[in-house]
């Protein structure tokens, strides 16, 4: 399943004209094999072992190469630290309040809301994004 979403993304890099490398293949490995939308930060401490010669600042390049080619989609949260998504297909977040993970949900696009919003505000309305916050179950179980 993950070897075909690997396989997939990495045609799409060919395809971009992007140049594979092998920091480029593990980022890429690493973001479709974990669903926990991780920081730039979070996958340069997974693979420091493995390319000792690597930055965070490679790291992060290496999203924003994806990013443009819409492999990965950024979520930003003020000011600190994006997460980087690989499910580019519609679907909401439920963040925990307690440890931060975001867990991702399907829902049918909330199409109805984002043209309410032009008629009111006069916007022109590029996309929208919605998050459900609360406990997740693991830190519901800790107690
Ligand atoms: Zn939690
Ligand atoms: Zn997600």
């Amino acid at each position: 399943m993950s070897d075909h979403r690997l396989r997939e993304a990495l045609d799409t890099l060919k395809e971009s004209g992007v140049r594979i490398t092998p920091q480029r293949h593990a980022v890429l490995e690493f973001l479709i094999g974990s669903m926990s939308h991780p920081t730039a930060d979070e996958i340069y401490k997974a693979l420091e072992n493995k390319f000792p010669n690597m930055s965070v600042a490679t790291v992060y390049n290496n999203l924003r190469v994806f990013r443009e080619i819409g492999l990965v989609r950024e979520l930003t949260y003020g000011d600190s630290s994006s997460r980087f998504d690989c499910n580019t297909t519609e679907h909401y977040h439920a963040i925990c309040d307690k440890c931060g993970k975001i867990v991702d949900f399907h829902y049918p696009s909330l199409d109805e809301v984002e043209s309410l919003a032009e008629q009111v505000t006069g916007f022109e309305v590029s996309n929208h994004r919605m998050e459900v916050y609360g406990i997740c179950e693991e830190c519901k179980s800790q107690h």
